[in-house]
């Protein structure tokens, strides 16, 4: 029986990225549907559940993809409602590789140095990624801290993953470079999530901060979020820091999406969005 795999994209295009991660993860079929919403989901949701029966529904999941992580949580609510008894399917979220990429470059700091009651800056830290990591490292016992250029956005942001984690992250603005590298001060953990192709802070902004211990950078294209590192660097240690660059934790981001996609047709009630996500990465790291 083929694994079928369907793609609810909250963007108005089903990504090409999710796609190509989804056959190398171990799907035969996968089918993408865009603007895809709460309230058009059902009749989908519908085709997933009421098709195959017993252990053979295990051969149908879906993932939920898009570009914005509040989308992404409200559609993966009204896909679980839909559910009911033996009628469900596994199911994954990932909006813009958050909870993957999230998880990947937390589990190696994670591993690299003890988290737990640091003070962790992730900057711009309102996307996608920003608010994954930021959720994990506060999980982790960080005192976290996420910047965004607008102090409205920081602390919208930071409601919102209160409301999803029950837990605090503190919101501060960074309106630019020196603003940013002011809300580095005292911080032992920085997490870089901005925007692709965005740099944040200059080299003189962290490498001669004392208190840093750790950094990671998830944008892979120049200029790099933390100008300083290489997109290669995994633990490379840079003025007595460990610093983490996007192709470094990406390959572990590949590896854990291709085994979250893999696991998704091992049974037909599994639900990946963080935490799930963030203990395989430990395990994978
Ligand atoms: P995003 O939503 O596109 O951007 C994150 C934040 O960057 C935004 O919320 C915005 O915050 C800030 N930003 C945007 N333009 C800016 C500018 N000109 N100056 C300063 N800040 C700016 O990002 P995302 O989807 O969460 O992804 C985060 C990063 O992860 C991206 O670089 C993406 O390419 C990368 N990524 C990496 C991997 C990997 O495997 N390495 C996988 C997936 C994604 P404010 O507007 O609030 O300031």
């Amino acid at each position: 029986m083929k694994k079928l795999l369907f793609l609810f994209d909250t963007d108005p295009y089903a990504s090409v990225f999710d796609t190509v991660v989804a056959y190398d993860g171990g799907a035969d079929r996968v089918t993408g549907y865009a603007n895809v919403t709460p309230d058009n989901v059902g009749a989908l949701v519908d085709g997933t559940i009421f098709t195959r029966g017993g252990k053979e529904k295990q051969n149908t999941a879906i993932f939920v993809g898009g570009g914005d992580m509040g989308k992404g949580e409200a559609l993966l609510k009204a896909v679980k409602k839909k559910f009911f008894g033996p009628f469900r399917v596994s199911v994954m979220l990932d909006p813009n590789g958050s909870n993957t990429t999230a998880a990947a470059g937390v589990a190696l700091l994670a591993k690299a140095t003890k988290l737990k009651g640091k003070k962790a800056v992730v900057l711009a830290g309102t996307g996608p990624v920003g608010m994954r990591a930021a959720a994990m490292l506060a999980q982790e016992g960080c005192d976290v801290t996420i910047t965004s250029r607008s102090k409205e956005r920081a602390e919208k942001a930071a409601q919102a993953i209160e409301a999803r984690f029950g837990v605090k992250v503190k919101p501060m603005q960074g309106a630019d470079e020196a603003a940013r590298s002011k809300d580095l001060e005292g911080a032992q953990i920085v997490f870089a999530a901005g925007a692709i192709g965005v740099e944040l802070v200059k080299i003189s902004h962290w490498e001669g901060n004392p208190a840093i211990e750790a950094v990671a950078d998830v944008n892979a294209q120049p200029p790099l979020g933390l100008q300083g590192i290489e997109a290669t660097d995994k633990g490379k240690e840079r003025d007595g820091k460990l610093c983490f660059g996007a192709l470094g934790i990406g390959g572990l981001k590949l590896k854990l999406h291709r085994a979250c996609i893999g696991k998704l047709f091992e049974s037909s009630e599994a639900v990946f969005d963080a935490e799930e996500i963030y203990a395989l990465a430990k395990e994978m790291a």
